[in-house]
């Protein structure tokens, strides 16, 4: 039969998505399956963004957009960099894409050699290894240590760098662990990266409006104004105005990454949908108070799941700064049977365990390179979050 290329035994299929297929497939069964695996807000796009969707529709904005996005997204992009993170960009240095994933893509399509390492602080959201790899790149993790609120410190990151590094990723607030990195923390990581001139800076900071209890988010290239010529601000509407079917990503950078960037978009998917653009260029000029809304909710929420689960005996966890996800360690759980009779040997065992005998969904930590940990989405309603949390503590309590 027809055969796949070589490059696609590097395309795994993320945990994540992977975890939700199974609870599907046990919902589809009839049980009543929780999900805490995915990273997606549940609260709906505000109206007000619809509005400008529908108008821009019936406006005729329905052809071919600009590969690099619509002037009027641009413009708006400018303004919320300007605005929220203190950063300067011309229209040649900002592009929009199908989401930040599709930034990621392009940034390591347009760059990254065989061979090339990209350092990324471990635990680490997915898809960055596994645009890596589709590239040829090799990825080289950093490890954030739990004692350190899993921040990424300045001697881990300067430990992985090596002279075929090609790229540093630094994604605060972090998914998975909602780590958020200070202004110390940062001035310390732009003195390592000042010593390596020859390496791309990739700032993911699509969490940044979900920080807690007076945690504040710094952007990398504000902190260090020196470095912006190395600097790609990535960033979206998907977690802070809850627009993640709207496909819409974007960022900043110096002009002949923006360009190279463009051009692998041209190749592949053009322009960003022309009605999605103005949704977003709504979203961004929109009121702030929404935000805070959601932001507001989602540390009620992890407050409310992080006291749960600490109060399980053999599970710890640490308070997240930020993002909405919990990121439990339950290494005290590991080498004991559960009720069903399964050896729980590592955290995917638990989390597998877990999905089949208590139908709670949600990923083994080491899936994003520390384990053993469980990461718990809390952009679910209280009741989900509430019973999830019960029937993890019934699962531990049912471990022998
Ligand atoms: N960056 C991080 C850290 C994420 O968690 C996600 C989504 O899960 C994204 C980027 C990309 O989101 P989108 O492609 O919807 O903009």
């Amino acid at each position: 039969e027809p055969g796949f290329a070589g490059r696609t035994e590097r395309l795994a299929s993320p945990a994540t998505i992977a975890m939700a297929v199974r609870a599907r497939a046990l919902r589809a069964q009839g049980h009543q399956v929780l999900s805490l695996a995915l990273g997606e807000p549940d609260f709906a796009t505000p109206p007000a963004v619809i509005e400008a969707a529908h108008r821009a529709a019936l406006d005729g904005q329905t052809k071919y957009p600009p590969v690099d996005g619509t002037p009027a997204l641009k413009a708006a992009i400018a303004r919320k960099f300007a605005r929220e993170n203190g950063l300067t960009y011309a229209p040649a240095e900002l592009m929009v894409s199908n989401g930040g994933k599709q930034v990621i893509f392009n940034a390591f399509m347009a760059t990254i050699d065989a061979g090339d390492e990209i350092v990324i602080p471990a635990p680490y959201w997915v898809s960055y290894p596994l645009a890596a790899r589709l590239f040829g790149g090799v990825p080289v993790f950093a490890d954030c240590r739990e004692e350190d609120g899993f921040r990424l410190s300045a001697a881990a990151l300067e430990a992985a760098i090596t002279p075929r590094t090609r790229w540093v990723v630094l994604n605060f607030p972090s998914n998975p662990t909602g780590a958020v990195m200070t202004l110390a923390d940062l001035e310390a990581i732009a003195d390592v990266l000042r010593r390596h001139p020859r390496i791309w800076i990739l700032s993911d900071e699509i969490y940044e409006h979900l920080v807690f209890d007076g945690a504040r988010h710094h952007s990398i290239a504000a902190v260090a104004p020196d470095l912006t010529s190395r600097v790609l601000t990535l960033n979206g509407v998907s977690k802070s105005y809850a627009m993640t079917g709207w496909r819409v990503g974007y960022a900043g950078g110096p002009e002949r990454l923006i360009r190279m960037m463009t051009r692998v978009q041209g190749n592949a998917t053009s322009g960003v949908c022309s009605i999605s653009q103005a949704a977003a260029a709504a979203a961004l000029d929109g009121p702030a108070e929404l935000i805070a809304e959601m932001r507001d909710t989602y540390a009620r929420r992890r407050t409310m799941v992080v006291e749960a689960l600490r109060a399980i005996p053999g599970v710890t966890c640490a308070m997240p700064q930020g993002a909405f996800y919990a990121y439990p360690g339950i290494a005290a759980c590991l080498g004991r049977t559960s009720r069903g009779g399964r050896m729980l040997t590592t955290d995917e065992d638990f989390a597998l365990a877990l999905l089949d005998e208590q139908h709670v969904a949600c990923v083994h930590g080491s899936a994003f390179g520390k384990g053993p940990y469980l990461r718990l989405s809390c952009a679910t309603d209280d009741e989900t979050l509430r019973e999830a949390c019960a029937r993890i503590a019934a699962f531990v309590d049912g471990l022998v």
